[in-house]
C-alpha cells in the first residue's frame, strides 16, 4: 500500500490523480490532500478519500473546512499555509508526492518532498524551470525518485532506456523531439491575436487543463517551459531539443538515437495515462483512458514552430541559453503576465513584450541556492507587477476582455 500526499488536489491534475487512485483502493491510500481556496471541492474529496490531513490557503478557510468536516463526522485534521504543505510533503510515512500545485507556489513543498527522498510525481513544471540546478542537486543528494507527469516528459522518460542516467552519449541518444499541439491559435491570423479573450485562450483544442497552463499553451510559453524542464530532467542541451507542432496530440514526444531509431509514446490526450504510469512505475495499472484508435485518428501531422506567431517560445530559448537566474525571471514574469491577462489588465499580445522587458532589465546572475532562486523570482515579479500597474495608470486600453 503506497501512501500519498497530493499537492494541488482540487486542480485539473489533482482531480485526474484521484480518479486513478479511486480505481486502485488496494494499492493507494491518500494521506494528505492539499488545496488553496476551493474548500467545497476539498470537502468532497475529504469525505470520499478520508485523508489523515488536509491543507488550505489560510486560517479562515481552515476553520470553515474543519467545521464542515466535523459536522459530517470526518476526522481529517485541517492545517493551512505553506509550512503545512512542506510538512505534509515530507512526512516520514508518505511514500509518494504528487506535485500538482500551479506555478512558483509549488516550489518549496515539492523541494521538501525531494529533500525527504520521496518518490516525486512532478506536474509542477514551474518548480523545475525556476530552480533547475538546485532541484536536480537535491534529487541527487537525497536519492529521491523523480517521475515526470508532464505528458511530453513522461513520453520521453518511457522512450529512453530504463537505465538512462543523464548521459546522451552513453545511451546513444542524439536528441529529443518535444511535441506541441500549437494551442487554440495555431491558425488564427496573427493580426487577430490582439483581440483574444481569456476564455478563447483557455479553450484548448485537445487538453482540458487549469487556466494558467491553458494560456501558456496558447502563447506556447508552455512549450518553452517544457524545453527547460526537459533540459533538467534528461540533461539534454537546448540544441538537442526540437519543438514539433503536432495538432493531433497523439504522439506525446519522441527520442532520437544515433542509429536512426526514433522511439515515441502514443496515446489519447488524457493526463490519467502519465499519472497512472508514474504512480505504478515500474509496473502498469489501468488508468481509465480509452485505448488509442489509430483508425479514428487516421492522420498524424507535424510542422515547424512559427517563432513570429509564438514569441514566448523564443524568449524561453533565450532564458535557457542565458542560464542562471534567467529561467526563474522568465517564469515569474510569465506568471504575472498571465494573471494580468486573465484578470483583463493586459491584452494577449502584451504577454510576450512584458516578459521580454523584464528579461532585458534583469540580467541573468548565478543561482546556487534556493534563496537566490526565490530572490530572482521576487525581483522579476516586482518589476513585472510595476509594469502592469504603470500601464493601467497610463490608461492603456484593456484589450480582449469579453
Ligand atoms: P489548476 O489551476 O487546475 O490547479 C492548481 C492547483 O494548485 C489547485 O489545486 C490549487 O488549489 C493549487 N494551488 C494554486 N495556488 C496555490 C498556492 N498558492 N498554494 C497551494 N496550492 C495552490 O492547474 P493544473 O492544470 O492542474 O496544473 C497543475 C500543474 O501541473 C501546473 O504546474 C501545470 O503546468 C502542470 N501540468 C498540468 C497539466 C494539465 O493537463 N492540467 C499537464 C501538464 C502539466
Ligand atoms: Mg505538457
Amino acid at each position: 500500500m503506497q501512501k500519498l500526499t497530493i499537492l494541488g488536489s482540487t486542480g485539473s491534475i489533482g482531480v485526474s490523480t484521484l480518479d486513478v487512485v479511486r480505481r486502485h483502493p488496494e494499492r493507494y491510500r491518500v494521506l494528505a490532500l492539499c488545496a488553496h481556496r476551493q474548500v467545497d471541492k476539498l470537502f468532497e474529496q475529504c469525505i470520499e478519500f478520508q485523508p489523515r490531513f488536509a491543507v488550505v490557503g489560510d486560517a479562515e478557510l481552515a476553520t470553515r473546512l474543519r467545521t464542515r468536516l466535523a459536522a459530517a463526522g470526518c476526522t481529517t485534521a485541517v492545517e493551512h499555509g505553506p509550512e503545512a504543505l512542506c510538512r505534509l510533503a515530507s512526512l516520514p510515512e508518505v511514500d509518494a508526492v504528487m506535485a500538482a500545485i500551479v506555478g512558483a507556489a509549488g516550489l518549496e513543498p515539492t523541494l521538501a518532498a525531494v529533500r525527504a527522498g520521496k518518490k516525486v510525481l512532478l506536474a509542477n513544471k514551474e518548480a523545475l524551470v525556476m530552480a533547475g540546478a538546485v532541484f536536480i542537486r537535491a534529487v541527487a543528494e537525497s536519492g529521491a525518485t523523480l517521475l515526470p507527469i508532464d505528458s511530453e516528459h513522461n513520453a520521453i522518460f518511457q522512450s529512453l532506456p530504463a537505465d538512462y542516467r543523464g548521459d546522451m552519449a552513453v545511451s546513444g541518444v542524439s536528441g529529443l523531439l518535444l511535441t506541441a499541439s500549437g494551442g487554440p491559435f495555431r491558425k488564427t491570423p496573427v493580426a487577430d491575436l490582439v483581440a483574444v479573450t481569456p476564455d478563447q485562450a483557455c479553450a484548448h483544442p485537445k487538453w482540458s487543463m487549469g487556466r494558467k497552463i491553458s494560456v501558456d499553451s496558447a502563447t506556447m510559453m508552455n512549450k518553452g517551459l517544457e524545453m527547460i524542464e526537459a533540459r533538467w530532467l534528461f540533461n539534454v542541451p537546448a540544441e538537442n531539443i526540437q519543438v514539433v507542432i503536432h495538432p493531433q496530440s497523439v504522439v506525446h514526444s519522441l527520442v532520437q538515437y544515433v542509429d536512426g531509431s526514433v522511439l515515441a509514446e502514443l496515446g489519447n490526450p488524457d493526463m490519467r495515462t502519465p499519472i497512472a504510469h508514474a504512480l505504478a512505475y515500474p509496473e502498469r495499472i489501468a488508468s481509465g483512458v480509452a485505448p488509442l484508435d489509430l483508425f479514428a485518428v487516421a492522420q498524424l501531422e507535424f510542422e515547424r514552430p512559427d517563432f513570429a506567431r509564438f514569441p514566448c517560445l523564443a524568449l524561453a530559448y533565450r532564458a535557457l541559453k542565458a542560464g542562471g537566474s534567467a529561467p526563474a525571471t522568465l517564469n515569474a514574469a510569465n506568471e504575472v503576465a498571465v494573471e494580468a491577462f486573465l484578470d483583463g489588465r493586459i491584452g494577449f499580445t502584451e504577454i510576450a513584450p512584458l516578459i521580454a522587458t523584464v528579461l532585458d532589465a534583469l540580467p541573468a546572475g548565478e543561482v546556487t541556492t534556493l534563496a537566490e532562486v526565490l530572490a530572482a523570482d521576487r525581483a522579476a515579479r516586482e518589476l513585472a507587477g510595476q509594469i502592469v500597474a504603470e500601464r493601467a495608470s497610463a490608461g492603456a486600453a484593456v484589450i480582449g476582455v469579453a
